[in-house]
């Protein structure tokens, strides 16, 4: 794979201090030189905490920032320890991760993430909309059901789905280790493709510099979603490099 335009989302979860935007020095430095940098689109998603000093550590660059989650509400309103997407924009999010399966695992649902993507696509943020099926499901053969159930609710009476990026995460792959067969994965990209026309869909769960030789050949996937490997800048950029490579 050469010149394909390539998604690197990094999700830093609950990690991260001011100290760790240090780090991303390395990241601009390389990206400025890197010979495929103009596919190369690179989104950071910190703790809400980091949103407005990486946003300004980030300004000059071709780097953008985004959050990890949101709230449905469009207005402000009494919802102690609660961030909405307005807000987030104000601080310089261009991104929110929507249905991460750590949310949907303390309770979110199909109908809360739908009111989550409208709320920030008013708010004109871009969503990156993951959906993944648990262990369970995989062994019960209901993959395909279960994500065209979390596309179809997730995505309820949304009409405009430009800003919408699909990220595709297995839920029994984040932060694991382990990936799904390189024909299965494929497999369910295109039927994510065939469900949801015109759009680009991303794979995370346990991308890193070992396996990434394995997942960049399956060439229907359009970029990754990134979270432990992300937090060290090395094996980010390594990640970007073999991609191209
Ligand atoms: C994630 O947090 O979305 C993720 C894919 O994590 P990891 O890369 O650590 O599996």
């Amino acid at each position: 794979m050469t010149n394909k335009y390539m998604y690197f989302i990094a999700n830093w979860k609950m990690f991260g201090s001011l100290n760790s935007l240090n780090s991303l020095h390395n990241v601009v430095k390389f990206l400025k030189k890197f010979k495929k940098n103009k596919y190369t689109k690179i989104i950071y998603c910190p703790p809400n905490t980091l949103i407005r000093p990486m946003s300004k550590k980030l300004k000059n660059s071709n780097i953008v920032v985004g959050a990890q989650n949101c709230h449905e509400n469009q207005k402000y309103g009494a919802f102690t320890g609660f961030v909405n997407s307005a807000m987030l924009k104000n601080v310089g999010a261009k991104y929110v991760i929507i249905g991460h399966s750590e949310n949907r695992k303390s309770g979110e649902s199909n109908k809360l993430i739908n009111a989550k993507i409208k709320s920030a696509l008013k708010a004109n943020l871009k969503i990156i909309f993951c959906i993944g099926e648990t262990l369970k499901e995989k062994r019960k053969k209901i993959t395909k059901k279960i994500l065209n159930k979390q596309i179809k609710l997730g995505l309820d009476h949304i009409k405009n789905k430009k800003n919408i990026i699909i990220a595709y995460e297995p839920v029994w792959s984040i932060g694991t280790g382990l990936i799904p067969k390189a024909k299965e994965l494929y497999d369910i990209i295109d039927f994510i493709k065939k469900k949801y026309k015109n759009n680009k869909v991303l794979y995370g769960g346990s991308v890193n510099p070992k396996n990434i030789n394995e997942l960049k050949s399956i060439d229907n996937i359009d970029g990754y979603l990134i979270g432990g490997a992300s937090q060290d800048s090395k094996k980010f950029i390594d990640i970007i490099k073999k991609t191209y490579n």
